[in-house]
């Protein structure tokens, strides 16, 4: 853990997958304000762990964006600034591997055959979002079980105990989550090799000394799983601080098909200044969407103005 001067440290992490809308920079921007007004630093780390659906067009766009918005970093980005990296997700895989061999070791993990298919075909329970609530098909009868490497062309899934998992968020408040009830026992590295997002970004953070975790409400459940593998791998956990999605006007989270949402549009219908001054009257900061400075939403900047709902309508 590299952070042995206890300055506070966020980071974004943006999956490379498409030009970034107003909710993804919502997210950049305060949790750039979040630790510059404390002093601390700032890592953009890149997640590009869908080989599919990743380019280096889009993360050449996102470095330009943040740019334009005058949201610079301290570490990370395609130039790998920083004793801490590399902060490409893909480049990361040895680190995944020397964690998931960890996992192994206390005996928790399991290959797993199961396909979203073969858990549909058994009604597998699901979340209200429409996630799978793993119902223990592969879980073998006892665990912790006896350590052997993963077989290939498994998933390997770790299991999860029945008991609840506290923690304070700081736009939300006390959060309770029971992961067996929740999410079940969930995947560490996926049947085709790939890393999954809940292991890689826990590595990523601990390994990064990050301290603060701001990020959209969608991921809450999210922190539950981080928690628990922190606790399996002995890091630290981070302060969580979730924020609310941004939303179009029918309610629903911005994607890439709200037309006039992505940064193209935007850095041509406003100046960085009319942008900024959005987006901090979004987050609560200022009471007018008046064009300000980075540095003006700086000296306001107060965590405890962020409306705490888990939607706003973009303004
Ligand atoms: N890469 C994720 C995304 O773009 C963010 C993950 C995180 O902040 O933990 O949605």
């Amino acid at each position: 853990m590299k952070n042995q001067n206890s300055v506070p440290v966020g980071r974004f992490a943006p999956s490379p997958t498409g030009r970034m809308h107003l909710g993804n920079i919502f997210t950049a921007m305060l949790s750039w304000l979040s630790v510059r007004s404390r002093g601390g630093r700032w890592i953009l780390r890149i997640e590009d762990l869908d080989p599919q659906r990743s380019g280096r067009d889009h993360m050449l766009w996102i470095e330009d964006d943040l740019a334009w918005l005058d949201l610079c970093y301290d570490e990370g980005g395609l130039e790998q600034k920083g004793d801490n990296g590399p902060y490409i997700q893909s480049l990361r895989g040895d680190i995944y591997r020397e964690c998931l061999d960890r996992l192994a070791a206390t005996g928790w993990t399991y290959p797993c055959r199961c396909t979203r298919a073969s858990l549909q075909a058994v009604n597998a329970p699901h979340q209200s979002d429409g996630r799978i609530i793993y119902p223990g098909v592969c879980r073998p009868q006892s665990l912790p079980a006896t350590v052997a490497g993963p077989a290939d062309g498994c998933a390997v899934r770790l299991y999860v105990p029945d008991r609840e998992i506290r923690f304070t968020d700081g736009v939300f408040g006390a959060q309770t989550t029971n992961l067996a009830h929740d999410c079940g026992d969930f995947v560490v590295r996926r049947a085709d090799g790939a890393w999954a997002y809940q292991l890689a970004v826990v590595a990523d953070d601990a390994l990064m000394g990050v301290t603060e975790v701001m990020r959209g409400c969608d991921l809450m459940l999210s922190a539950g799983q981080q928690i628990y593998l922190q606790e399996l791998l002995g890091f630290p956990t981070p302060e969580y601080v979730h924020l609310p999605l941004v939303c179009n006007s029918a309610g629903v989270r911005l994607s890439k098909r709200d037309k006039g949402m992505d940064m193209a549009s935007l850095r041509q219908t406003h100046s960085r200044g009319q942008l900024l001054g959005r987006l901090g009257w979004m987050a609560g900061l200022i009471s007018e969407p008046d064009s300000c400075s980075l540095y003006d939403l700086l000296a306001v900047y107060d965590r405890s103005r962020i409306p705490q709902s888990e939607k706003i309508l973009t303004k």
